[in-house]
């Protein structure tokens, strides 16, 4: 039926009641990894036989301030582990890895086979764009999926995701699994089904999978949009970076390494935080950077190469008290509206925009303090930024600090 599908022989109409029957009836193990294969089997596999030693992949489901491939990469390298990447561009109230990668001047990701090989091999990391065929069956199906209102279930999803991460060869995966208001799944419950359903899904593949539940219910970091995320990505692999954001990377990175066999997770973590600290993990951020066409000297002088915009709009708070609650979509939708964003696939980006958050969820605020900083252009809708702000922050008179959970879970 998949097949037929791709093929056209089977209609939309068909398909379409096929979906809305499996969006309220739900599928098995066994099913959901028929229909991960059939769909991975629709497209190419792609082999990284040429890349030595042991490959480590890490999908993220998505989120507002995600750039965590961009410091995990090299982080991740400096263990001797290579990371290589295919990634894709953004749409709706999160970005893509690599829209993020071209606020990096002269930086390739249209890289060919021979280049992304090369590259890999001598730095340890390589990103590319998405060029093959991977899993075409999911691409038909997903817009399918987005005309009938059967994106969110649980099934299709982890098939989707599945179908095209194991369509790439790794010796392990890591699924940071997002939950919150600026993830797919609202609640920490659905991200865990979510989470042993596509581990399930690569066990079933014979797949060394680690997945973790982390908080999606503000934006990952300080900095959201393109320039303003490369700049935090450099910040923490210097170790400059926000906490949330470090402690996140470096987690994931364990977990990777913890994967591969090669270390324990405790080990690993230890390592990194010496190469962090030693410069080791800069220095490989300097090499891929030089490696796909970029100038390696924006690790050193961040600001002297990225472009962010000097005009800027500041978010105050209206009361005192405590950040209670950050509705994260509409913080995403708040930069999209900035410009940094797409809400349709033909938009163009500006990658000089965006928000910097510099208060976040269970920090106490006094009115007029502020709580993010607008980098706008001319083409900013700056009054709707404005507005889906001051919808996303609830501020509570009553309520004491508190420093919100990271990692929710992890599924082994
Ligand atoms: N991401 C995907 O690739 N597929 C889904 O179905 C949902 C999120």
């Amino acid at each position: 039926m998949i097949q037929g599908y791709v093929d056209g022989i089977i209609p939309d109409y068909q398909m379409s009641a096929w979906l809305m029957a499996l969006y309220f009836n739900h599928m098995n193990d066994e099913e959901r990894y028929n229909l991960t294969m059939t769909m991975l089997e629709s497209g190419d596999i792609v082999s990284l036989s040429e890349i030595n030693g042991k490959k480590i992949d890490k999908h993220s489901t998505g989120g507002v301030g995600d750039k965590t491939t961009l410091s995990l990469s090299p982080m991740v390298a400096s263990l001797g582990l290579k990371v290589s990447k295919l990634s894709g561009r953004g749409l709706g109230h999160t970005g893509g890895t690599i829209d993020k990668l071209d606020a990096i001047k002269g930086f390739r990701t249209d890289l060919s086979k021979e280049e992304f090989f090369e590259i890999a091999n001598k730095t340890g990391v390589v990103v590319a764009g998405q060029t093959s065929n991977i899993a075409p069956a999911d691409k038909k199906i997903y817009s399918l999926r987005d005309a009938t209102a059967t994106v969110d279930e649980i099934s299709l999803i982890s098939a989707s995701i599945m179908s095209k991460k194991l369509a790439v060869e790794s010796d392990g995966i890591v699924l940071d699994v997002k939950a919150g208001s600026g993830a797919f799944m609202k609640s920490i419950e659905e991200a865990k089904i979510l989470a042993e359903s596509m581990c399930s899904i690569a066990k079933m593949n014979g797949k060394n999978v680690i997945a973790l539940v982390t908080n999606m219910n503000q934006p990952l970091g300080n900095m959201v949009g393109n320039s303003l995320e490369v700049l935090e990505a450099i910040k923490t692999v210097k170790g400059e970076g926000p906490k949330d954001f470090y402690d996140l990377c470096v987690q994931l990175s364990a977990y990777m390494a913890e994967l591969s066999g090669d270390f324990t997770y405790e080990q690993a973590k230890k390592r990194l935080e010496e190469n962090i600290k030693n410069g080791t993990v800069k220095e490989i951020m300097k090499n891929w950077i030089k490696a796909q066409g970029g100038n390696e000297d924006i690790v050193e002088n961040p600001e002297k190469h990225l472009d962010i915009s000097k005009e800027i709009i500041h978010f105050k708070a209206e009361k005192d008290g405590v950040i209670t609650k950050i509705n994260t979509e509409k913080c995403g939708l708040a930069s999209m509206v900035l410009g940094a964003g797409r809400s349709s696939k033909e938009d163009t980006i500006d990658l000089s925009v965006g928000i910097e958050f510099n208060k976040k969820l269970g920090e106490s605020v006094l009115k007029n303090d502020i709580i993010a900083t607008l980098y706008i252009s001319e083409k900013s809708d700056v009054q709707n930024s404005l507005n889906l702000l001051k919808e996303a922050f609830q501020i509570d008179k009553d309520s004491e600090v508190f420093s919100p959970e990271l990692i929710h879970a992890i599924i082994k």
